[in-house]
């Protein structure tokens, strides 16, 4: 039997009319057998998404939490009683007494978090009629937080073994000693992906409010063009450079198993959305056709020079290490005679700079150390069957007729990182969007 896990995220689940919107799309497809869905998200622009109010109950637990509380219940309530789902049936008052005594007694950041996702897909579940498959029985943490992948797949597949139909929330697990633990923030993408593994999904569905990934970050260039499909690696490129699209940790899962994953919009289900796969269409070598473009500002440049240090083997090894001592994720790092500059986050920087460049003076006495913020990481990701020299000519073309200056670019396999001054850092997604993209069609 073809099986699909479609995972909904909390736009997709706000409130009762995209709630009864999800059960058409499940209607739609009888293959689409397991659920995972995020909280209740928000219905418009000034609403407070469910696991934001959670936070903030977590955070007044001394003090005065009534009315948070009171707004959690409302907005379940509300979605309920819109439905047709008797709140009795639910027991919503048993689940809001146990939330309140733990929040009194016993509060945990992460049980209170989680409660979210677990009410709604316990309201969505009885809803739908079909089963409800509480997280905590089938995701496994260690008791630190960290994902036990292994327990995890043994556990949801003893679990769903013979199940027709669940409903799974997203988020959170519980370690072997029951207490709760969750994803980072937008984790039921991983918990989507666990489970569309275990079951050998042929697709993972990603319903969002969004048409898809787009070519660019739409609040930098107006309306850009939905990607159709590309492969698993150009979306860990696009996400690491900041396209939000998935939780960076929701790929790997179906990715090891070849699962396709294809990211859809809840309000217009019948636009095909975004495919990311493994195989992708053999492109013209001739054609330089680009997926995406991406990118993250707030860098610091560290470059540090001292005559005759080039050839002197261990530098690089010295400063990397001082680096990863302290925490900083090297984002970009390049060498030249006598010299190197390392890119890394301003915000993560900052906070141990001190301690940084006095184990830098210590270990490694540079000549000169120069800092400089105001940096940006831009990425050019190429469908890799066409000519990057071409393309190569044409992301410098682009960004020098417009008069950006381009500090370094350089190729990595099927995507061009470019380093540019922040000031310039819009002005360069345009031209890049404009010249590779919209001036192509
Ligand atoms: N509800 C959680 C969040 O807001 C997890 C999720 O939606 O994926 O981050």
């Amino acid at each position: 039997m073809t099986t699909i896990v479609a995972k909904f995220g909390g736009s997709s689940v706000s409130d009762a009319n995209a709630i009864r919107q999800v059960a058409a799309i499940l209607a739609a497809n009888p293959a689409r057998r397991f659920v995972v869905s995020s909280a209740p998200g928000k219905r418009h622009g000034d609403d407070v998404k469910v696991t934001d109010l959670l936070y903030q109950l977590y955070a007044l637990r001394k003090a005065d939490y009534t009315a948070t509380l009171t707004a959690i219940r409302a907005r379940f309530i509300d979605i309920a009683t819109d439905l047709g789902v008797s709140a009795s049936s639910l027991d919503f008052d048993t689940e809001f007494d146990a939330i309140e005594e733990q929040l009194v007694t016993n509060p945990s950041r992460a049980y209170l978090a989680s409660r979210g996702e677990y009410l709604q897909c316990k309201l969505i579940a009885a809803f739908l009629g079909w089963e409800f498959i509480d997280a905590a029985e089938v995701i496994r943490f260690s008791k630190s937080g960290e994902l036990l992948a292994v327990q995890t797949d043994e556990a949801l597949a003893r679990r769903l073994r013979g199940v027709e139909r669940a409903v799974i929330p997203g988020f959170y697990g519980a370690a072997a000693d029951g207490s709760i633990k969750t994803f980072s923030r937008g984790g039921s993408d991983v918990t989507g992906a666990l489970v569309a593994r275990v079951v050998d999904a042929s697709t993972y569905e990603n319903w969002t409010d969004v048409p898809g990934i787009m070519m660019a970050d739409p609040r930098i260039v107006d309306q850009p063009r939905t990607i159709e499909r590309l492969s698993y690696t150009a979306l860990r490129e696009l996400t690491y450079l900041g396209a939000s699209v998935l939780h960076e940790d929701a790929i790997t899962p179906v990715r090891e198993r070849g699962i396709p994953i294809n990211i859809r919009n809840t309000f217009d289900p019948q636009a095909m959305g975004t495919w990311v796969q493994t195989s992708m269409p053999v492109a013209d070598p001739s054609d330089p056709a680009i997926i995406g473009l991406a990118g993250k500002q707030g860098y610091t440049t560290i470059t540090l020079r001292k005559p005759q240090w080039s050839g002197m083997p261990g530098v690089s090894g010295t400063l990397f290490d001082i680096l990863g001592q302290a925490n900083l994720v090297l984002d970009l790092a390049l060498t030249s005679i006598d010299g190197w500059t390392v890119a890394v986050s301003t915000e993560a920087f900052a906070p141990v700079r001190h301690q940084v460049m006095g184990q830098i003076k210590t270990a490694l006495e540079p000549a000169t150390i120069e800092i400089e913020n105001g940096l940006s990481l831009l990425g050019v990701v190429s469908s890799g069957a066409c000519s990057e020299t071409i393309l190569t000519g044409q992301v410098s073309a682009a960004l020098s007729d417009d008069g950006i200056e381009i500090l370094s670019i350089f190729r990595w396999g099927d995507l061009h990182l470019i380093t540019v001054n922040s000031s310039q850092y819009q002005q360069a997604v345009r031209a890049l969007y404009g010249a590779l993209v919209a001036g192509r069609a």
